[in-house]
């Protein structure tokens, strides 16, 4: 305020001066003709500043700003100051926003920003994923127009957005999402989605494995119960039906322990808080134990061959054991008496390889890639009645993966199948005799 003061004063004072001046010289009449030009002039020039900066607001620039003396330069510079400020403070905005959208773009879930009318604002790529749209072609339409599946209109209507919906995926993918609505600002909404389809795989199959053991539990306690009721009510039952009962009932309690066995051993390998106990292993006198084991159930019927090299391993004793127990007693049940089973042990291009091979049934190529699920079974009266529990190989892909290895099944039906386990090299262990080298063992 006081510039402009200073500035009128010494506006006044050089036409004042100036007037005075042309008076004294050439007389009142041309004092005042000065006045009058000099206040033109001031005011012609006063337009033009004006008339520039309206030009200069039409369309203004940082880089083009008028360059006025005086009051009006005073207004451009503040003007300049202000348009700078607004210019970086749009700039940091517009960095901000296309940071949050980097952000959603990158988001595994899905988000859709709907308006009042429930038309699409934005997408990120997953909800393109997830719903099958392209953001460039579905912009603006509404929302109900392309996700028609009758649940979600529902769940839109009835506006309670607590909890989340679920929705099966675009096209004929088996694709489960779980879809949220989420209100904000003026009657806006947000859509997110996220992708549950594993979470539902896992439960399915949570919910079968149930179904599976209490189906498999339910059958040899109704053959006790059955039997119990039969010796109950039997007054004078003889002795012979008395020993063929218990017979019968032992036989079903020892189903259901290896059952039980087989699920506790499942469920130690599927839990990764079970520590891998590794040891060097003699596997040639690991699976000789088992051959001798396994005779009780082969009963002299299979030529049981083996051809085992002298390699050790570092492993779980205990799972390497069940896993060649497994691969030996399902040979011996799914082959016909008279038949060749072969155990062999040994390097495979640097691995070592423990493979079972008999010429037994076989087994159709379609079931091949499910044997190793748990409960699956080519022949189900037939895996029952030969003591299978449905989880042999199940556990046997188990024990592989805890320790890198890897399970390959070649079979051909009525020729016989061939089991092959695959460790990795790095699990060779030197023989005890080379350990005992590196490992002083100290006497008891
Ligand atoms: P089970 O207790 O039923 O034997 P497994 O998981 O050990 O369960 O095996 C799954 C299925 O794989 C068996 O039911 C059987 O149909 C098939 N199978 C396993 N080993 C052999 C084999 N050596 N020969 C033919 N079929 C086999």
């Amino acid at each position: 305020m006081r510039d402009w003061i200073g500035r009128l004063v010494s506006l006044a004072a050089i036409a004042g001066v100036g007037a005075l001046v042309t008076g004294v010289i050439l007389g009142p009449v041309f004092a005042a003709l000065f006045l009058f030009a000099y206040l033109v002039i001031a005011m012609a020039l006063s337009l033009a500043a004006r008339a520039r900066l309206a030009r200069w607001l039409a369309n203004p620039s940082v880089d083009e700003m008028p360059d006025d003396e005086g009051a009006w330069g005073d207004i451009h510079a503040r003007l300049h100051r202000i348009l700078r400020q607004q210019t970086t403070s749009r700039a940091s905005l517009s960095h901000a926003l296309w940071r949050f959208r980097q952000a959603g773009e990158a988001m595994p879930d899905g988000v859709i920003v709907l308006d009042a009318a429930n038309r699409i604002e934005w997408m990120n790529p997953s909800a393109e994923r997830h719903f099958g749209l392209t953001f460039k072609d579905d912009r603006g339409r509404a929302i109900t127009n392309l996700i028609r599946q009758p649940a979600f209109g529902g769940y839109l209507d009835a506006q309670h957005y607590g909890e989340p919906l679920a929705l099966k995926g675009s096209g004929e993918s088996d694709r489960v999402l779980s879809v949220q609505l989420v209100p904000y600002g003026d009657h806006e909404k947000l859509l997110l989605s996220r992708d549950v389809s594993r979470w539902e795989r896992l439960e399915s199959v949570r919910r079968d494995f149930i179904a599976n053991v209490s189906h498999e539990l339910r059958t040899p306690l109704t053959v006790m119960k059955g039997f119990l009721e039969t010796l109950s009510d039997a007054r004078d039952a003889d002795e012979k039906l008395f020993r063929r009962s218990l017979e019968l009932m032992t036989d079903q309690a020892e189903r259901m322990q290896r059952l039980v066995e087989d699920l506790l051993m499942l469920s130690r390998l599927e839990d990764s808080r079970y520590p891998l106990r590794e040891e060097p292993i003699d596997m040639p006198a690991l699976v000789q134990s088992v051959l001798v084991e396994a005779e009780s159930i082969n009963r002299g019927e299979h030529r049981i061959a083996s051809r085992l090299d002298p390699q050790w391993l570092l492993a779980s004793r205990e799972e390497v054991r069940s896993a060649v127990t497994n691969l030996v007693t399902n040979a011996i049940r799914y082959t016909p008496a008279g038949g060749d089973i072969t155990v062999t042990w040994g390097l495979e291009e640097g691995d070592p390889v423990l493979r079972v091979r008999d010429n037994g049934e076989g087994i159709a190529p379609e079931h091949i890639p499910r044997l190793t699920e748990r409960f699956y079974r080519v022949d189900r009266s037939r895996s029952r009645s030969s003591g299978g529990t449905g989880l042999g190989l199940a556990i046997v892909k188990h024990v592989l993966a805890r320790h890198q290895g890897q399970l390959d099944i070649a079979s051909e039906a009525g020729k016989g199948s061939a089991f092959t386990c695959r460790f990795p090299a790095s699990r060779l262990a030197p023989a005890s005799a080379d350990l005992a080298s590196v490992t002083p063992i100290r006497a008891a």
